[in-house]
């Protein structure tokens, strides 16, 4: 395959067939049956760009251009990474998980982040950073109530083709060992999984008992073989099918710049919150307000803010926090950007985010 921009989904303009009409209009009853239409929006904090497994093929690491431009050492730093747990607990979004590739650091860093990230967002978090061991299981779980797994697909013959490198198996264990602990795992729609196929998917769900989904719309990266996304009338069939299979399922659903328009169907297809909407870059910009404004158009009480910048002393936050000083001057260093930012939307409409 070779790219085509233009085939990239550009959500203006959504063409929802009958049987989706029907299948949304079934999700979105048994939603109000079991869930008070309090809604959130998910926020993924990123600790590195670097995977040692770096083959799956729709992933940016797999791309030649990520290879050159990002060596071993990408990692985030520890104020930038602080400073977006803080954004969570002040703007109430909720951490979806903290995640980066396989192989990013030693644990021991690992765990320093981790144990701030908790500490900054006052409540334990959810990890995504592959198969744990059970050691560091029990290390991490003063700060952990839930562990994510992105399995991507778990149609057997696909998984193997998309993630050589990343079997189901190790995860499969994983989860069926894992105790006290939230499971959740996170799918991508669009890499080549029929309808049918997601009886794969719902076996796993029903097999590890999992409290929550994250479901992601193929976002194609230039220089993979992915050229095109899921259309929405896919992406909300896979979300109304799974919400008519799990009553009481979390399931949270991923959105980007050029996807929000879809947000609303989002909603009616029974997700409990939205993910992967660029937040921090388009705070307070038309789309911050758009996706909004249609996740209220459907009657759900949006309990986070994408565009309402409260007046507090930023400083005086940090210094308030449970951590090291040197933690408290590492957010504060990385503050300004964020606030200008924040303070000053710009209206772009071509997402630059990658992952
Ligand atoms: S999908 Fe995950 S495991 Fe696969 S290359 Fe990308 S970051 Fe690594």
């Amino acid at each position: 395959m070779s790219y085509n921009p233009n085939k990239f989904i550009h959500v203006n303009d959504i063409t929802i067939q009958e049987e989706t009409k029907e299948l949304l209009t079934q999700a979105e009853s048994i939603y109000w049956q079991n869930f008070n239409g309090k809604t959130w929006y998910g926020r993924c904090i990123f600790i590195s760009w670097y995977c040692s497994v770096g083959d799956c093929k729709f992933c940016f690491r797999s791309t030649q251009k990520h290879k050159i431009q990002h060596p071993e050492h990408s990692k985030r730093s520890i104020g930038s990474i602080l400073l977006e747990a803080l954004f969570c607990k002040v703007f109430n979004w909720r951490i979806e998980f903290l995640t980066g590739g396989y192989g990013i650091m030693p644990f021991p860093q690992l765990f320093e982040i981790i144990k701030n990230v908790s500490l900054v967002y006052g409540e334990k978090i959810w990890l995504n950073l592959g198969v744990i061991s059970n050691d560091h299981v029990e290390e991490i779980r003063p700060y952990v109530k839930g562990i994510c797994s992105s399995m991507e697909t778990l149609t057997p013959e696909l998984h193997k083709y998309v993630c050589p490198n990343k079997p189901i198996e190790p995860y499969d264990t994983m989860f069926s060992h894992l105790e006290g602990f939230q499971k959740s795992i996170a799918i991508i729609v669009g890499l080549g999984d029929t309808v049918e196929d997601m009886k794969y998917l719902f076996d796993f769900i029903t097999k590890h008992n999992l409290d929550r989904i994250t479901v992601y719309a193929l976002k194609p990266v230039l220089g993979t073989e992915y050229t095109e996304g899921p259309s929405p009338d896919e992406f909300v069939q896979w979300l109304a099918r799974l919400r008519i299979q799990f009553p009481k399922l979390e399931i949270i659903a991923g959105t980007n710049l050029r996807r929000s328009e879809e947000c609303g169907y989002l909603m009616k297809a029974g997700a409990n919150a939205m993910t992967k909407f660029p937040a921090t870059k388009q705070f307070a910009t038309k789309k911050a307000k758009l996706v909004e404004k249609l996740i209220q158009k459907e009657k759900r009480d949006f309990i986070s803010t994408l565009s309402v910048l409260p007046e507090i002393d930023w400083n005086n936050k940090i210094d308030e926090l449970p951590i090291e000083q040197q933690y408290k001057d590492a957010m504060k260093d990385k503050l300004a950007p964020y606030l200008e930012k924040f303070q000053n939307p710009v209206d772009i409409d071509t997402d630059t985010t990658v992952f």
